[in-house]
């Protein structure tokens, strides 16, 4: 079987490493970049902040403050003419996924043009997107790391997955200090969605050695960091900690891709526009009580690096563990307890679980599960 790897070209990571953008951006080629951010007051400060230091080596920019949670084609769009009618020639993003995937696709309709519906998927021989440097501020999705993009169809009301290795930032950025502006509820919905890259890697199909290891690492320290950055927000070790856990968690999706928690999570998310780190926290334990049934010897790991001692556990018990680990790191975190609580309703399951059938990320998943078993885990985490 032969795998393949993607990483940025450049990583930078550490307190400050922000201020380098600049000479990264002049480094890759860029003299106009379109600044991509949220659209809170806080999103379009720190886009302002960006430019001003892209300013600071001569590097041009316009910021486009359009990037919202959940992000749709409407916003890549509109990004997308900006990028054109400012004559820019790179893409920055600052902020979550959100931000960073919306700037993924103008990258996309920049040099492809159609409309952003026409890549979902993965397979669509695309042309080279202008250079992208991501600055990420939550801790999290990997996006600034990752081949991946996630779009809303406001049409259909679905969250689009693009997959294609051009997807990949050529820069990125992840400094702790731009993440302890993130509230307790924040910090600790993506802390569970790279808990949750990580585990769905590691009991993928198609893990190999290299995914493995960045999954464990990656959740032993989230098990750590994740409640004293929740406690803590300034606490800068345990946010520079949970910068690398989510790094490390995108290693091991970007290549092991994931499964049915992100298949499920993005059809509650697209459906009633819900936070994807809560709906994977969620859905994490009950995705995994299943799949457990099929791998069990894979979730001891998963026990010992939430820091379990499974020395005198059977693997059914050590595998039970780990699932129970997941649990009680939630609670502690202040994660909703199901999905009753976040407003879903079961007369919607059946659509939205013939929908997860179709969502890529399930591929991977190491158990197979027909529409009704879908609708059961569902069920299940109400
Ligand atoms: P978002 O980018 O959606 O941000 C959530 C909210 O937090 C926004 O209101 C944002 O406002 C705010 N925010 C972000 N950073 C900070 C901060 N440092 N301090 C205070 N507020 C902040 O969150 P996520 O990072 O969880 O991204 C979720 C999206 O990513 C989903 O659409 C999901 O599907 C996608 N995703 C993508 C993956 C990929 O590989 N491409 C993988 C997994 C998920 P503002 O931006 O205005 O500051
Ligand atoms: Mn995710």
């Amino acid at each position: 079987m032969v795998y393949t790897y993607y990483n940025p070209k450049v990583a930078l990571m550490g307190a400050g490493c922000v201020k380098e953008i600049g000479n990264q951006a002049r480094e890759i080629g860029g003299t106009k970049a379109l600044v991509v951010c949220g659209v809170s007051k806080h999103g379009e400060k720190l886009g302002k902040e960006i430019a001003a230091l892209l300013k600071d080596s001569n590097v041009a920019s316009a910021v486009y403050a359009g990037a919202e949670p959940n992000p749709t084609d409407t916003s890549v769009h509109n990004g997308a003419e900006m990028y054109a009618r400012e004559s820019c020639d790179m893409v920055v993003a600052v902020g979550g996924g959100s931000p960073m995937d919306c700037a993924k696709g103008i990258g996309i309709i920049a040099t492809n043009g159609g409309k952003i519906s026409d890549y979902e998927g993965a397979g669509h021989n695309l042309k080279p997107l202008p250079p992208l440097i991501t600055v990420n501020t939550t801790a999290g999705t990997a996006s600034e790391m990752t081949s991946f993009a996630v779009i809303t169809d406001t049409g259909r009301h679905i969250k689009m997955a693009l997959i294609d290795w051009r997807l990949t930032p050529d820069v990125a950025i992840n400094d702790p200090e731009l993440m302890v502006s993130m509230p307790p509820a924040l910090t600790a919905a993506t802390g569970m969605d790279a808990l949750t890259h990580s585990v769905e890697a590691f009991v993928s199909t198609i893990a190999t050695p290299v995914t493995d290891a960045a999954a464990l690492k990656s959740i032993e320290l989230i098990a750590e960091y994740l409640p004293k950055a929740v406690n803590d927000g300034t606490n800068i070790e345990a946010r520079e900690m949970m910068a690398y856990a989510e790094y490390l968690a995108g290693i091991a999706f970007n290549n092991a891709s994931l499964g049915y928690v992100h298949a499920m999570a993005h059809q509650l998310g697209g459906f009633y526009n819900l936070p994807h780190g809560v709906c994977n926290a969620i859905l994490l334990p009950h995705v995994q009580a299943f799949n457990k049934e099929a791998v069990p010897e894979r979730f001891v790991p998963i026990a010992q690096a939430m820091g379990v001692d499974v020395s005198k556990m059977s693997t059914d018990e050590a595998a039970g563990a780990a699932i129970d680990a997941i649990k009680a790191l939630a609670a502690d975190i202040g994660i909703p307890s199901g999905l009753a609580e976040i407003g879903a309703k079961e007369e919607d399951f059946p659509v939205l679980a013939e929908n997860a059938m179709k969502d890529v990320c399930g591929m991977t998943n190491p158990r197979e599960a027909d529409l009704d078993e879908i609708i059961a885990i569902y069920k299940s985490a109400m």
